[in-house]
């Protein structure tokens, strides 16, 4: 009879234990059973997680969105023609994350950061970000105090910006939006701030303008332009904000200033909307699903302005916003609204009547950005606003009356000549010096013996007069208007327009 010794068996059990090293591999996998109009229908994939990317056997790439108790609805990154039923789907483990770094500037990227410029792949990146990654709390921030200038003088005069905040730009459809949004790219031309621009939903053709705009400038050096045009997948124009936001936050934990410009997010709620529906989810108004407010305030919440002991970065958002028949009450204007820090309304009308950029100053409001303006335009703003205030009442009010008394006349006179002193070309950023000067000689009366349609010329000519003058010099240097300034301003003033009236009585001195 053998006897069993317990030694040599525990000895035989441990060893196998120690020698056990079998891989295991989980793999979530599932099957297709429904597959259309972008979206699939998955048996399966228990364990996927809420956003995980998924692949399928065609190389698609998708992103399940709703866990049901018996399906998983994927919405698909391409066409997916491919696919067919009973297909299989792996889940990635993955949350749907972009590669970030400094190799995007200058480039065009689809919303999954892939370069669709024709110029070659991207170089390899360290570092990846989840494309829905939290914004920085409460304590993280601090409040906004520098200011970014968009170079238009009726908005940096009387609805300032700062960097960090959120300003929407609305206003029908071919009003300037994309325009200003543009030229306060331009204008941070040198002035360390990494721009992003995000197209969605556009016609390639109004995207290729604004690249060859900015490249023409010498702007796509700071900028990256993230694209998903009209024919994209309604996923990719969904998701194309999130991958823009992204981008920039690289930039703004590492300390840097960015400027986000989201064109535009009506079009965002339409491809959400049109998934959303074929996910069959309850629609609610305008039938866009009930989450669509938390769709826009989740990404807009993601700007910021840093406190030092997070690097002090900044992300200042510019989401633009297309109205109908400037019906500021509808639902996804109305949701914008209330969740950034004010908004630049456009106008139809006052844009057809040749003010151009057709900002309606009544009401457009910042919320925040009157604590960033600089010093000097602080100063010099306030009569500029007061005026122009007055004006619009009384030019409402004399439509009634013939006859009306000097000072009325000579207050009507003014404004109408302030009203022209906002307009502004495309594409022809002001710096702060020019924009004070400008300011100051309508305010100061300066033009108010010129006739109205000569405005325009003495400003392009007061403009080339202060090149390298004294006056400049210090206003780009301190920012401050103080008394020196100002006399040295007014001197620089007095002797243009003595050189502008002498070329008008033919005399031509310039
Ligand atoms: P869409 O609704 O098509 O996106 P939009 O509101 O973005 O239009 P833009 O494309 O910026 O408007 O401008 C519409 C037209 O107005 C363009 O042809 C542009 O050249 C012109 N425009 C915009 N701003 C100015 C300006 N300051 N001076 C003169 N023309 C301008
Ligand atoms: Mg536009």
């Amino acid at each position: 009879m053998v006897k069993i010794q317990p030694d040599e068996i525990s000895s035989i059990i441990r060893e196998q234990i120690s020698n056990y090293n079998k891989q295991v591999k989980i793999a979530n996998i599932g099957t297709v059973f429904q597959v259309g109009d972008g979206i699939a229908r998955i048996y399966g994939l228990d364990k996927v997680m809420a956003g995980e990317l998924l692949e399928f056997t065609d190389g698609t790439v998708g992103i399940a969105l709703n866990l049901e108790s018996k399906n998983v609805g994927a919405v698909l990154m391409g066409q997916g023609q491919m696919l067919q039923e009973g297909s299989v789907v792996h889940a990635t483990g993955r949350i749907a994350q972009i590669p970030v770094g400094d190799q995007f500037l200058g480039r065009i990227v689809n919303p999954l950061a892939r370069p669709i410029d024709g110029q070659g792949p991207l170089q390899e990146s360290q570092q990846t970000r989840l494309l829905e990654s939290p914004a920085p709390g409460i304590i993280a921030r601090q409040s906004v105090f520098e200011p970014l200038q968009t170079g238009l003088v009726a908005i940096d005069s009387m609805i300032p910006i700062g960097r960090g905040q959120r300003e929407l730009i609305i206003g029908d459809r071919q009003t300037g939006k994309t325009s200003i949004a543009v030229d306060t790219i331009l204008n941070q031309k040198g002035k360390s701030v990494y721009c992003i621009y995000v197209a969605i939903g556009q016609k390639a053709s109004s995207i290729a303008q604004v690249v060859s705009t900015l490249k023409k400038q010498g702007a796509m050096e700071y900028t990256i332009i993230v694209a998903a045009p009209a024919d994209s997948p309604a996923t990719l124009q969904y998701l194309a904000p999130y991958t823009g936001a992204t981008l920039a936050e690289y930039f703004m934990y590492k300390g840097g200033h960015t400027l986000v410009i989201y064109d535009d997010l009506s079009k965002q709620a339409q491809a959400y909307r049109e998934m959303s529906l074929l996910l069959r989810r309850p629609p609610g108004r305008e039938a866009f699903p009930g989450d669509v407010f938390y769709l826009h305030s989740r990404l807009l919440e993601r700007a910021a302005k840093l406190n030092k002991q997070m690097g002090g970065g900044s992300m200042t958002a510019l989401p633009i916003v297309e109205t109908q028949e400037g019906d500021v009450s509808a639902y996804i204007p109305t949701n914008v609204i209330s969740i950034t820090d004010g908004q630049i309304f456009l106008s139809a009308d006052i844009f057809n009547s040749g003010i151009r950029p057709a900002i309606n100053v009544g009401i457009s409001v910042s919320r925040v950005g009157s604590a960033a303006q600089p010093k000097a335009m602080k100063k010099v703003a306030g009569q500029l606003k007061l005026e122009l205030a007055q004006f619009a009442e009384l030019e409402a009010f004399s439509q009634f009356s013939s006859d009306l008394d000097q000072t009325t006349q000579n207050q009507l006179a003014r404004g109408q000549r302030l009203r022209e002193l906002l307009k502004q070309s495309q594409a022809s950023p002001l710096s702060l010096g020019d924009q004070v000067a400008t300011i100051v000689a309508g305010t100061q009366g300066y033009i108010d013996s010129i006739d109205v349609d000569q405005v325009g010329a003495y400003l392009v000519g007061l403009r080339k007069f202060l090149v390298n003058t004294e006056y400049s010099k210090t206003i780009e240097e301190t920012q401050i208007y103080d008394e020196a300034v100002e006399k040295s301003l007014k001197e620089c003033l007095e002797n243009f327009s003595l050189q502008f009236s002498a070329s008008l009585n033919g005399t031509g001195l310039i």
